[in-house]
């Protein structure tokens, strides 16, 4: 059973990993074997110690990835490590907030350059890589505004429903030739990306109380679906969105 889920000699490349959620995947990938690669624009020095808690290894990359051409180089330095990136966890990501008359150019285009033009350029560069291995799991981090329109983050949730997008359109593609591409949507979880909605007393009660668990997911919450989407128990899932969200999306 347990090799079933196991990720032993696999190789992740965990963008947005310093903290937050990309640093519970990166952990939880390790628990089960996997060697990570993790990005972020700055130091991951916190996520290397993490992994190496639980007996990981982690190696770094700094990149940003608004920058053109990042996410290609990213990609040549990435398998350059160890020869082989074996599964790619889209989780960078950013947000914006302001009333949607107000919301200008330069916030629309840094929120799509990073969440969108970076997933894109990532899939289509490290699954090139992995369709020549005829084997790869992609997962993207897709969001509740992947279904729903948000409040004041125009550019955010056009970003999300075109991951949830990209991910259909690169796993009807790539389905029959070993690499499957799939998202984890995640419900309302205590990050930095949603601190200011915390802070807001009567936003975060109604939020609370509108997940059936009745509380806000942690970083730790999405290391099984992690684990699940990027080992041998999802062989047969492909173009798939899990729900990571406490059971928001049904109540
Ligand atoms: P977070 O705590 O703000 O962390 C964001 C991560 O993305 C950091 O590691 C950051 O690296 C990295 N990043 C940001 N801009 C980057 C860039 N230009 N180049 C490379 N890396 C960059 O956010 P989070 O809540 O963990 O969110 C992670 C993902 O989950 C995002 O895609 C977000 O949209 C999605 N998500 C979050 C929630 C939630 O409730 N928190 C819900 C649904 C979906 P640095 O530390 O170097 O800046």
């Amino acid at each position: 059973m347990d090799s079933l889920f196991s990720l032993n000699g696999k190789v992740a490349l965990v963008t947005g990993a310093s903290r937050g959620l990309g640093q519970g995947i990166s952990v939880g990938l390790a628990k089960a074997g996997a060697e990570v690669i993790g990005v972020g624009t700055r130091t991951l020095q916190d996520t290397k110690q993490k992994v190496e808690e639980v007996g990981g290894t982690f190696h770094e990359l700094i990149s940003d990835l608004s920058e053109k051409g990042a996410a290609e180089k990213l990609a040549g330095e990435a398998i350059a490590i160890r020869g082989r990136i074996d599964v790619l966890v889209n989780n960078a990501g950013i947000i914006r907030r302001s009333d949607a008359k107000d919301f200008s150019n330069e916030d629309w285009f840094e929120v799509i350059d990073v969440n969108q033009h970076a997933v894109f350029q990532l899939c289509r560069e490290v699954g090139t890589h992995m369709l020549e291995n005829k084997s790869g799991k992609i997962i993207n981090i897709a969001s509740m505004l992947s279904y729903q329109g948000g409040l004041k983050v125009p550019a955010y949730t056009a970003s999300k429903h075109a991951v949830a997008g990209l991910t259909k359109s690169f796993a009807n593609e790539w389905g029959s030739k070993g690499v499957n591409v799939n998202a984890i949507a995640p419900g309302y979880m205590a990050t930095d990306n949603t601190a200011p909605i915390r802070e807001n007393e009567e936003r975060n009660a109604y939020i609370t109380s509108r997940i059936p668990q009745g509380r806000w997911g942690t970083p730790d919450d999405l290391q099984g679906a992690a684990i699940f989407l990027a080992s041998d128990a999802s062989d047969y899932v492909n173009g798939h969105i899990l729900n990571v969200d406490g059971g928001w999306m049904s109540s």
